[in-house]
């Protein structure tokens, strides 16, 4: 399987997945062009993506999605919820290329999952992406991880983890009260230190690689997210490089290609 981050963030998300000779996006919260020109520095081409599937309905994943599936002709996936409150709060030509499914679809050589996750959003749920060998999860927009939330993302090859905010920045930054709350509360985002200790358990139960996604701009900095990773992980003796690959997927820029 290979995935990269084509951008992660409140700027916009979307995430590409390739097994055999399907390839998929999660969330298009970038333009088309965007989303065109990032996958060219792959030699992909944007023609070639077979669906598009959505978490949730905030803009920064859905910003470029009707342009992207109505100008390729790219079929979209969520749950029922979720694209009923994205063909009545937005402006789209081609509904017919919107699709519902419920928790379990299969795209040729992918079988993709669903789980509910705790966001202030309609029905906003993670991904678990299969292929014949292994497992990857897609797991961000999330104010806590519960139970369920781990057992789903639990034995995954590579995760996209939500590593949002440092909660002194977020407490102490320019945001008003409410927003700071909602942020915090159990329907907002993960933090540094909720993304840490998630890591260590999934390292631990034999996760491979982990993609730290949705870093604020405002609330943390990629040097204060990888300081807090590092921590974690060598208060319980996990070696960066050695026993767990960690990238940090940053906003309207490109991660590497991880092939796992
Ligand atoms: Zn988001
Ligand atoms: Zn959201």
């Amino acid at each position: 399987m290979k995935f990269i981050s084509l951008s992660s963030g409140s700027a916009g998300n979307c995430y590409y997945i390739e097994s055999g000779g399907t390839k998929i996006l999660i969330d298009a919260g970038v333009s088309t062009r965007y989303i065109k020109n990032a996958l060219k520095q792959f030699d992909i081409s944007i023609e070639e993506i077979d669906a598009v599937f959505i978490t949730h309905e905030h803009t920064d994943h859905i910003y470029g999605v009707e342009v992207l599936s109505r100008n390729y002709n790219i079929p979209v996936y969520s749950n029922q919820l979720t694209t009923e409150h994205i063909l009545a709060r937005n402006f789209i030509k081609r509904k017919d290329l919107f699709n519902s499914f419920d928790k379990k679809i299969n795209i040729k050589d992918l079988d993709i999952h669903t789980f509910d996750i705790h966001h202030d959003a309609v029905n906003p749920v993670g991904y678990v992406i299969s292929d014949a060998d292994l497992k990857f999860s897609v797991l961000t927009d999330t104010g806590c991880i519960t139970k369920d939330i781990y057992e789903s993302i639990k034995g995954s090859k590579a995760v996209v983890l939500e590593s949002n905010h440092d909660i002194e920045m977020l407490q102490n930054g320019p945001y008003h009260y409410a927003l700071k709350q909602r942020i915090l509360s159990n329907v907002g985002h993960l933090s540094n230190d909720a993304a840490g200790k998630t890591a260590v358990k999934l390292i631990n139960d034999g996760t491979e690689e982990i993609i730290l996604g949705h870093i604020s701009s405002t609330n943390n900095t990629y040097d204060i997210v990888f300081q807090s990773i590092s921590y974690y992980l060598s208060v319980n003796n996990i070696n960066i490089g050695q026993d767990v690959k960690i990238e940090i997927a940053k906003k309207c820029e490109t991660s590497t290609m991880h092939i796992f």
